[in-house]
């Protein structure tokens, strides 16, 4: 039976009052192993060693230095990618071709683009003249915050908690990690690979346990604890940015959405057919920045409709280690129920059920997992909670539109704002939509595109604050004022 420990200032450690939770894989419910739970004890001990950490040698390197040992976690994360891989496939149940195409290289990738960025960031300076006819200049020094809590959500284990990790270390900053109850199995990986490339003791931690009461509550409510970043659901990030008042520390937030996607009828068909299968249905549906609203101007609607039917219905749901599956089992039975709520609520507020609705009929070893079939509904109003709630699930509505105002109105239309994509080859109407559409993230004729330097987070309830490139920078470091006169 497998253990996850907590690791802490560079060693794997039991909780003291030896409690332990279960972790089961979603694709057969067998059970994986035992999570130990953190207590206060736990959490203590990883903030104390985290803050000790700025003091030491990590404190005392030089960046480059610094990126030096960055680098060697990247080396040593491909090193041992499959054993990465087949973590994140049995926590999470996604396909084979997923986790090692997206997850893992993005978890490598998190730490090379951050080294890159703070090697060549620079500062303002200015000159001035002082009243009695001296000079003074004034220059801006980053500083790292301290002590960062790192709170990261099952969907994208490995590839969301480095996203966070990554830029903290890089900008000279020591981490404790609390990844979610459901995916504890990468987060742990990534100490032994710490321990390979020399990284001082305590400058990454990781305490296991769930959210209230436990080792999140306790974490994000420490008080050596100088920033919380954070990607999960609003509901769970309004808890922390509470926790956070108390002694007033910064947060960064990624958090839910209800993604829209936008097709007009000039659209490339096989580019948004192709890119819509992917944005509803990869990772089963369980993508933050995934579609679940599409929108499609009416003379498209019906050939657009039976277009994504046939590629759902091509999503067969199957073993994610065989290669050739495309969609792997939700998170967990817990995750499953909800799913198929939302789907129970689309046929009782009059859906009509294009395709899914259920749960498939799985092979006999893999009926202990928690399945749901790729759905699709059209005929249902915007007030209906399949248009307007979150799912996090394989399923999207798609509804028809006569005028860009009015899908503009209808996208607008949503307490969230985290992305959108918008299909059509009117590169002035593409421009025009994605200035008016209240997101922070807006694809033009793609989807899940990234460029690492570039500003990623969420408007509205998706979010506050941006990482990615240098804007990483803000939330984990500090831009300190000196100004000398002589
Ligand atoms: P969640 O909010 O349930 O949990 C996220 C993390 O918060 C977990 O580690 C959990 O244990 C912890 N937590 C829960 N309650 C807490 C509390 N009171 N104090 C401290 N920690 C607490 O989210 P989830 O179900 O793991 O992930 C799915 C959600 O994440 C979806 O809403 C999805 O949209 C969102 N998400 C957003 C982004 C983004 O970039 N905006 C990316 C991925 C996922």
């Amino acid at each position: 039976m497998k253990e996850f420990l907590h690791f802490i200032n560079g060693e794997y450690v039991k909780s003291a009052s030896g409690r332990t939770f279960d972790n089961f894989n979603p694709i057969n419910g067998q059970l994986i192993g035992k999570v130990h739970e953190a207590g206060r004890a736990e959490v203590d001990a990883a903030v104390a060693a985290a803050k000790a950490a700025l003091n030491g040698e990590w404190g005392r390197l030089s960046v480059a230095e610094r990126c030096k040992l960055l680098d060697a976690v990247v080396a040593e994360i491909n090193r041992r990618f499959d054993d990465f891989l087949q973590a994140e496939i049995a926590d999470t149940g996604k396909p084979h071709h997923l986790a090692s195409h997206v997850d893992i290289p993005r978890g490598a990738a998190n730490f090379q683009i951050f080294t890159e960025t703070i090697k060549s960031v620079s500062t303002e300076s200015f000159n001035m003249r002082t009243p009695d006819g001296k000079t003074a200049l004034s220059y801006g020094v980053r500083v790292p915050r301290g002590v960062i809590a790192v709170v990261s959500p099952w969907n994208l284990p490995l590839l969301l908690m480095t996203w966070k990790v990554g830029p903290a270390l890089a900008c000279g900053n020591t981490v404790v990690v609390k990844p979610s109850e459901e995916t504890p199995a990468t987060t742990a990986l990534l100490g032994e690979v710490m321990n390979a490339v020399g990284m001082p003791k305590g400058v990454y931690n990781v305490v296991h346990g769930f959210g209230p009461d436990s080792a999140g509550e306790f974490l994000t409510s420490h008080p050596d604890v100088d920033g919380i970043t954070f990607t999960g659901e609003t509901s769970t990030g309004a808890a922390i940015m509470k926790a956070a008042a108390n002694g007033v520390r910064p947060v960064s937030m990624e958090m839910g959405g209800k993604n829209a996607a936008v097709v007009f009828a000039d659209c490339d068909f096989q580019n948004t057919v192709d890119t819509l299968t992917r944005s509803c249905f990869e990772n089963a549906g369980q993508v933050c920045l995934g579609t679940e609203r599409v929108y499609v101007e009416r003379p498209i609607f019906d050939k657009l409709v039976a277009a994504l039917k046939e590629r759902a219905e091509s999503m067969v749901p199957g073993d994610p280690y065989d290669k050739a599956t495309k969609i792997g089992p939700v998170i967990s039975k817990e995750h499953q129920a909800k799913v198929l709520g939302f789907y129970k609520k689309a046929a009782e507020e009059g859906a009509t059920v294009v395709t899914g609705g259920g749960v498939p009929d799985m092979p006999e070893a893999l009926k202990g997992g928690s399945w749901v079939q790729p759905t699709i509904w059209t005929g249902l109003p915007e007030t209906a909670s399949v248009i307007t709630e979150e799912i996090f699930g394989p399923c999207c509505h798609i509804s028809p539109f006569d005028a860009e105002d009015e899908v503009l109105a209808k996208v607008n239309a949503n307490r969230y704002g985290l992305a959108t994509a918008v299909f059509t080859q009117d590169i002035g109407r593409a421009n025009r939509l994605a200035q008016k559409i209240e997101v922070g993230l807006c694809w033009i004729n793609c989807w899940f595109l990234r460029d690492l330097r570039t500003p990623f987070g969420g408007s509205k309830q998706s979010g506050i604050g941006r990482e990615g490139g240098v804007h990483s920078l803000e939330f984990y470091t500090e831009l300190r004022n000196v100004m000398v006169k002589f």
